[in-house]
């Protein structure tokens, strides 16, 4: 299987990207395609383990093994059949998925891992260029109709199993175009939007009803939708932003990062954005409050929008560049995180902490108050108590921030209240993880909405266990995968 002296011949090797200070012009991907015999290359380092912890890193079960000896030997259409099998949107997770297999992979003990995430990409394109990619026929119907509440990965994943398991799907879809996070939330530099809507369209397709514009709890009636569907998936992710309740918050320049990131993604593709304020980091200095996901691609937008500096505090540490022994292979480090767009410009300040917005007689942002934090380490080396470095407090000059520390929970105003469905500690709907089910039967729950705020692979896993359940609520039994059985 592959080749044996691959991981001794071969380097791992990245893909080209087009430079920062040219990629900062515009809004689309930059990372280019490896050769195909650079790919094969790549495929060839998998050593094929005898516990390949690559596919139990994976949340999706994917079998990585599998496809990369499929990719060495060139057989495309196996390498997409193997690799669909467990995911049903690569060309999302080859983009912007954070590779916990790579994380897992035996390889990186002491080399670099395998380039799976690479290949995964390279995978899922050519298999549309080669028109391997056409929609599913569904041979039968079961009459059986299915609701899906939100349309982000987790929606489109339930969807798209619960249509080929035979049932009526409709998504429901609150903004005006099918997609989520997916759609406005991720910058087109990351994940261009053609690339959503190929899917979107692959769907339609096959099958499934989208209904836009249908805010269900607002301007849809959620009794409707018990009346007339057999089951609900509830995936409307995690969407309310952790705010920063310190003086000055009210100011004229203090936003929330999706506010910002979603006028932008609708600006790109000329949408109209409705009637909200615009925010725009050209001309300014602009902060971002929060080192995640989130954050980077605040810091990527401002740049490519003209501003003057970019600047990201973290209230953590800075973690170490590499694994230490407190991270031992195969946990999940916390090691240092950096972004394509931390190398497009910003600077990066951990162990900080802001007290105070400061603002002008025009009620604008002017500045931020910021102090240094002293971190004390528990008896597992994490990260667990701080306190202000004395003397540190200092201001700094600043017309924009952006509020990037993440979701505590779905909205509950609407659908959630007007169920009254059952809640967990975290405000999050309560389900438990093997079933996805509800306090009420017939509703179940996936993605973000269910687990917190979390991974686009993560979602996806959820959408897929989650129409297994629905399948199993609704016809006694399912055939669709699941990632217990491929383990
Ligand atoms: Fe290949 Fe790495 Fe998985 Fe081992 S852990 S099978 S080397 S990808």
């Amino acid at each position: 299987m592959g080749k044996p002296t691959g991981f001794i011949e071969f380097s791992r090797v990245a893909p080209e990207k087009r430079q920062p200070e040219k990629r900062v012009k515009d809004y689309n991907e930059f990372v280019a395609r490896l050769p195909d015999q650079q790919l094969n290359q790549q495929a060839a380092r998998c050593m094929n383990c005898g516990v390949p912890f690559c596919h139990s890193g994976c949340p999706l079960g994917n079998i990585i093994p599998e496809f990369n000896d499929a990719v060495y030997r060139q057989n495309w259409r196996e390498a997409y059949e193997i690799l669909s099998a467990t995911n049903n949107f690569p060309e999302f997770t080859g983009r912007i998925c954070p590779a916990p297999c790579e994380s897992a992979c035996v390889l990186g003990i002491n080399q670099s891992p395998v380039a799976i995430e690479e290949i995964e990409k390279h995978i899922i394109e050519i298999a549309f260029d080669k028109g391997f990619v056409v929609p599913k026929k569904i041979n039968l119907r079961t009459g059986k109709k299915v609701a899906v509440v939100g349309s982000g990965p987790a929606g489109l994943a339930a969807a798209a199993q619960l249509n080929y398991a035979g049932h009526e799907v409709t998504v429901f879809e609150r903004d005006d175009q099918p997609g989520g996070l997916l759609r406005y939330g991720i910058p087109d530099f990351k994940l261009e939007k053609w690339v959503v809507e190929r899917r979107i369209t692959l769907m339609k397709e096959e099958g499934i009803i989208f209904r836009c514009n249908a805010n269900v709890g607002v301007n849809t009636s959620i009794s409707d939708l018990l009346r007339g569907f057999h089951s609900i998936v509830l995936a409307g992710g995690s969407t309310i932003p952790r705010d920063l309740d310190i003086p000055g918050r009210q100011l004229k320049g203090v936003h929330f990062a999706m506010d910002f990131l979603k006028q932008q993604n609708k600006r790109v593709s000329n949408t109209a954005a409705g009637n909200t304020e615009e925010i725009k980091a050209t001309g300014k200095q602009v902060v971002v409050i929060g080192g995640g996901d989130t954050g980077s691609d605040c810091v990527g937008t401002s740049n490519r929008q003209g501003a003057v500096s970019v600047t990201q505090f973290e209230l953590l540490p800075k973690p170490p560049e590499k694994r230490t022994a407190y991270m031992p292979w195969p946990t999940y480090p916390m090691t240092l995180k950096t972004s394509s767009s931390h190398e497009e410009g910003v600077e990066r300040n951990w162990a900080v902490v802001t007290k105070a917005f400061l603002g002008d007689e025009t009620g604008h942002l002017t500045a931020l108050r910021i102090a240094d934090l002293e971190w004390t380490c528990g008896s597992d080396g994490r990260p667990a108590q701080f306190a202000e470095r004395p003397g540190s407090e200092r201001t700094i000059p600043c017309q924009q921030v952006f509020l990037a520390m993440g979701f505590l929970h779905p909205q509950h105003d609407g659908l959630i209240n007007e169920l009254g469905i059952s809640l967990d500690e975290r405000g999050n709907v309560k389900a438990d993880e093997q079933f996805f089910q509800t306090s009420i039967p017939k509703i179940f729950t996936a993605g973000d909405m269910r687990r917190g705020q979390s991974l686009v692979v993560w979602a996806i896993s959820e959408g897929r266990e989650c129409a297994r359940k629905v399948d199993e609520f609704l016809m006694g039994s399912s055939l669709l995968e699941s990632k217990e059985l491929s383990c």
